[in-house]
């Protein structure tokens, strides 16, 4: 399942081809200098299930990989978003709402279905999917500072009209709209790691890996380089990452990259306490901001496309 769409996918996917090594990775990337400290609150999608489930793991040691990986690196909270239809599908997934809220961490709605705004039949059968996904929410979470809500796919509308009744019917339900500024293209990774595994093409694996690695890298370079030039500074960061298998058994490695960069782990309302974050939308908030106020991100270092990592082990 593709979650990052629309103009965010040039984003993400950024050109393909040639890693432009520009004064930004240089500056941000040697060894051994200081690193500008940045905040950065993290946020995991898709509870209770992301994606096929590998082999020899669960859902809810999945989500226990998640949390052991946030308490290592000092993380105070991950707000979890849920589609309730991963529990109706999955009765057992349920566990991982009980763990995630043990561990101290919040809930919010993601919609009942993952149904993305863009492709609803109507904005009613829209609104609908995002009030099928509360009580399930509302059944660990109390209503005390208000819920919150992301986007499936990070798609706040295309169309002006959608997209406006859209906020003033969240508005309406008092929700606080969960805004996105990085992602590691995680998604990319989910079933391609669960059919390898199957195989037992480990080999492919190990590639997907450092690939994946990479990834990381230039996006974290990337995020800093496009905050410095749309802001003059780096904002608080939001990280959009996907309760999968994939994911847990790559977090360790990826809050380590964060770490070396620079991260001080904050809450969500911490970060989005930011100005940065005043103006709600789609997609990446960085991105949205440049284009809305036409500030040129060429010339900036590239992340490259993931998409083909899909395709691995068909
Ligand atoms: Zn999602």
């Amino acid at each position: 399942m593709q979650h990052w769409k629309g103009t965010a996918a040039t984003v993400l996917a950024g050109m393909a081809g040639g890693f432009a090594v520009g004064a930004v990775q240089a500056q941000g990337q040697t060894e051994g200098q200081i690193q500008e400290r940045f905040e950065i609150a993290i946020t995991v999608d898709d509870l209770t299930a992301h994606g096929k489930l590998p082999q020899g793991m669960t859902r809810a040691g999945i989500a226990e990989a998640h949390i052991a990986a946030f308490r290592a690196h000092g993380v105070p909270e991950a707000y979890g978003f849920v589609n309730a239809l991963r529990v109706k599908e999955d009765p057992e997934s349920e566990a991982v709402l009980g763990l995630w809220r043990a561990a101290g961490y919040p809930l919010g709605n993601h919609t009942f279905s993952h149904l993305n705004i863009d492709k609803a039949e109507s904005l009613e059968a829209w609104e609908a999917d995002v009030l099928a996904g509360e009580p399930l929410v509302q059944a660990y979470m109390s209503a005390e500072g208000g819920y919150y809500f992301r986007f499936p796919n990070l798609a706040a509308g295309k169309e002006p009209a959608r997209a406006e009744a859209a906020q003033a019917f969240l508005k309406g339900r008092h929700y606080h709209i969960a805004d996105v500024s990085v992602a590691f293209a995680d998604w990319n990774y989910t079933d391609a790691y669960a059919r390898c595994l199957a195989r037992g093409d480990m080999a492919t694996i190990e590639a997907m890996k450092g690939r994946y690695l990479r990834d990381v890298d230039a996006g974290i370079v990337r995020m800093k380089a496009v905050s410095q030039r749309v802001y003059g500074r780096i904002i608080p960061q939001v990280l959009l990452t996907h309760i999968g298998g994939w994911s847990a058994m790559m977090l360790p490695e990826v809050l380590e990259r964060l770490d070396a960069a620079g991260a001080t782990y904050v809450t969500l309302a911490q970060a989005q306490s930011d100005p940065a974050y005043a103006e709600p939308g789609g997609g990446s908030v960085m991105e949205r901001t440049a284009k809305r106020q036409g500030i040129d991100l060429s010339g900036l270092p590239q992340t490259e496309s993931s998409s083909e990592v899909k395709t691995y082990c068909r």
